[in-house]
């Protein structure tokens, strides 16, 4: 199975509001950018119009530092869009970035690398100007070392 070859014609998601900035800032540089208070410096995601900490409406969109360690995921061994029948098994994964904010993306490694706590880098794929892929790669030293 190889995940990140896709089928021509696949179903994308349309994003729209503050997951439109999110996705479009993937895109544009491959790069995710999470949303960050200007008056107290906290990270925050989803994306919002005022701040969780302190209701600031001020932001802007940092890049991240682009590792992190997976917090949860999801095996999936059937799909109801049958364009991504091929890839399957597939895991949702998400991941907990190093400033400490998590989201949703896919990995790219082997289902059977998936583990609690493994280190991933993270970097987003532009498939067009509004939309961008997630993917988390596992840093291979880790699962070799434990594996
Ligand atoms: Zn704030």
């Amino acid at each position: 199975m190889n995940v990140t070859s896709r089928p021509a014609g696949i179903y994308r998601p349309k994003s729209f509001g503050l997951d439109l900035d999110f996705y479009a800032h993937a895109a544009a540089s491959g790069v995710v950018h999470i949303q960050r208070c200007e008056a107290c410096r906290n990270f925050q995601h989803p994306p919002r119009f005022l701040c969780f900490t302190c209701s600031s409406k001020e932001f802007q969109w940092e890049a991240i530092e682009g590792t992190g360690t997976i917090y949860s995921w999801s095996l999936s061994h059937f799909t109801i869009d049958t364009a991504w029948s091929d890839s399957l098994p597939y895991a949702t994964v998400v991941v907990e970035s190093l400033e400490g904010v998590r989201f949703v993306g896919t990995f790219s490694g082997p289902e059977n690398d998936l583990m609690i706590s493994l280190p991933v880098n993270i970097r987003a794929e532009s498939i067009d100007e509004n939309f961008a892929y997630i993917w988390f790669d596992p840093i291979l030293e880790v699962v070799k070392k434990n594996g």
